[in-house]
């Protein structure tokens, strides 16, 4: 396993079980180099997560999709590829450790929504307007409310 903080491939699993009514087993692990410890989620082949899209269509999740997602919203602002890599990795691995059937495309924008909340304030706005789609002026200025209150917050951090 490919640990999502560090990329080290030396782990040490420390709890295993199998999830309800599948043949999935979640495993929780240890990182041998950093230390962190996250889950992982192992599916045989045929279980595939489905994402439920607005329209309630439904698609086979793909990690490709939330590359290029942030990759558009992270556009001109100084985030690196390899950062990127690791908030896609971490959505991911959240997602297919929660998940096991399917998951609406919902949550995994609010999921991106919240790494790029910590990361990078531009690129979550350039995300949540396009995800959000900002129908109207009033949501949009809430947003921007909102991150003035963070902008603000930190400052004094
Ligand atoms: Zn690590």
């Amino acid at each position: 396993m490919k640990c999502p903080f560090c990329g080290s491939t030396n782990d040490q699993v420390l709890d295993s079980r199998p999830v309800e009514h599948t043949s999935a087993v979640r495993r929780r692990r240890e990182c041998s180099n950093c230390k962190k410890r996250y889950t992982t989620f192992e599916r045989p082949e045929e279980i595939v997560l489905m994402v439920v899209k607005s329209n309630s269509s439904r698609e086979p999740f793909d990690r490709k999709k939330i590359w290029v997602g942030i990759d558009r919203a992270c556009k001109k602002c100084q985030i690196s590829a390899e950062t990127i890599d690791r908030l896609v990795s971490e959505i991911e691995n959240e997602i297919l450790s929660e998940y096991i059937m399917e998951i609406s495309s919902t949550i995994i924008g609010e999921k991106i929504l919240e790494k790029l909340w910590d990361i990078d304030l531009v690129a979550y706005v350039r995300f949540a307007s396009v995800y959000r789609k900002f129908s109207d002026i009033d949501t949009f200025m809430e947003e921007l409310k909102k991150l003035k209150k963070e902008h603000i917050k930190r400052q004094k951090v």
